[in-house]
């Protein structure tokens, strides 16, 4: 057929809006959907990729872009990989009972900003400061976007035009494209590196010290380790020398441990020691260890918040009243000692039995639906992510589908297809569903996405 004729068959816009007229899609969603679909068409056209005009399948593709449109692109996911704190799948998950505490608040109006006392306008950051300073030691606290922008922020104040002194084995990059010599350019701070990548000594910081030095930064190595044959100077070491030195000793720590009850196999120091250690400043993000949502938590010192507060900046990297009010109802948790309650403490802490049975509960239902499946509960490895506790393996159980001659990869395509998506790991013939990350609520889900992504792939 030549490609006149293929254009000549595309289905005119009448034709489509009455075949759609049965569906309650506003004409201009439809037209915009068709208008969509149809360009693709003629493309493929031009190319010479097509050489039939199927009218039906263009309406169906039509159709499903609309519905597609409607329902819109974010959306709930299930996480079968086992990565608890999951960058690309919206890091920490919040408990519902949580986000309903908020409602309230985060519905209608609230004091975010009024001194209901005075009666007149009051500070948005005040609010959970006390929690902070209970929480951490420190003596006030500030909350923004996250904690990419808290290391910024403080640089930009504490740093532009100065130097800030930062050693070689610490100069990190965070997935999506944090990387602290490109911030710190940013923020206008000079970085003045120390050390090698394996050893930086006290002296080399020592010596690294001129009239330009602002700030004596330390980095978390989040996603990394350095072994073998390494040093690094105690923390106390480093807070003195800034302090003999009229210095800023700052540490970006990343994950944000806060108690050590709430993590059972977590090695990483919580916020509350690191400030005991002397550090003017510490900075986490509120939805790694935390458990929270996206932001970036800032404490320390008085007079450097207030500094912090002053920064013009902070009109730009401020939080709204969702993030405060959950945040609030968060650290409430940490504060009542009720680490179950925070979603991802509790699945970092299920232990080994639970997870064993919850596998039989598991591949019993998928077995349910399909006895045909070749299912095995095995022990996996899960991983915290989201750069906190690296290379620190959760041993963990698994559903286990052993795929035979379907090859997993197919499987595996089709689960993100299904609604909703299921996410899982594979291996050779296998595809791993680890219970860690997966609530009961979502057993049905996964067994009807099982069966259907394998029959889709026979
Ligand atoms: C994760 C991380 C960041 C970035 O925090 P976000 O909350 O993702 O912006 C910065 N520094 C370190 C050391 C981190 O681990």
């Amino acid at each position: 057929m030549s490609k006149q004729e293929l254009y000549s068959q595309i289905p005119q816009m009448h034709e489509i809006m009455e075949q759609l007229s049965s569906h309650n899609y506003n004409r201009s969603v439809v037209k915009y959907c068709a208008d969509k679909v149809l360009s693709n068409l003629r493309e493929k056209i031009s190319e010479g990729k097509i050489d039939i005009i199927d009218k039906d399948k263009v309406i169906n593709n039509i159709m499903s872009s609309c519905e597609n449109f409607i329902q819109g692109s974010l959306k709930k996911v299930i996480n079968a990989t086992g990565i608890v704190i999951h960058t690309n799948l919206g890091r920490s998950p919040l408990s519902g009972d949580l986000f309903k505490k908020s409602m309230e608040t985060v519905c209608g109006y609230s004091n975010l900003e009024y001194d209901i006392d005075a009666g007149n306008r009051g500070d948005r950051y005040h609010h959970l400061s006390e929690y902070l300073r209970y929480l951490t030691g420190a003596e006030d606290a500030l909350i923004l976007n996250n904690n990419a922008a808290a290391v910024f922020l403080i640089l930009n104040t504490f740093a532009e035009n100065r130097e800030s002194i930062v050693s070689r084995g610490e100069l990190v990059e965070i997935g999506g494209s944090f990387r602290i010599p490109e911030v710190m350019r940013k923020s206008g701070a000079r970085l003045q590196e120390v050390g090698t990548t394996n050893k930086t000594k006290i002296t080399d910081y020592e010596n690294a010290v001129s009239p330009e030095t602002s700030v004596i930064m330390k980095v978390h190595k989040s996603n990394y380790i350095i072994k073998g044959f390494t040093e690094e100077p105690p923390c106390e070491q480093i807070c003195q020398l800034a302090d003999k030195n009229d210095l800023i000793s700052y540490y970006d720590l990343g994950s944000g441990l806060i108690s050590d009850f709430s993590l059972k196999f977590c090695d990483e120091p919580p916020v509350k020691d690191v400030i005991d250690k002397g550090f003017d400043l510490v900075s986490f993000s509120g939805d790694k260890l935390l458990g929270g949502v996206q932001a970036g938590i800032i404490a320390g010192k008085k007079h450097l918040i207030d500094k912090l507060k002053g920064n013009q900046l902070m009109r730009m990297l401020r939080v709204d009243k969702i993030t405060l009010s959950l945040l609030q109802n968060i650290l409430k948790e940490y504060i009542n000692e009720d680490y179950e309650k925070i979603r991802t403490l509790r699945m970092f802490n299920e232990n080994l039995d639970s997870l064993k049975s919850r596998s039989d509960d598991l591949a019993r239902i998928i077995n349910n639906l399909n006895p045909d499946l070749k299912l095995e509960i095995v022990q996996v490895t899960s991983f915290t992510g989201g750069g906190s506790c690296p290379m620190q393996e959760i041993n963990s159980y698994a559903v286990q589908l052993n795929t035979g001659s379907i090859s997993e990869a197919e499987i595996e395509k089709h689960l993100r297809e299904f609604s909703p998506p299921v996410i899982c790991r594979t291996a050779d013939k296998k595809i791993i569903l680890d219970l860690r990350t997966i609530s009961k609520e979502e057993y049905e889900d996964i067994a009807g996405g099982i069966d259907w992504a394998v029959k889709m792939s026979l």
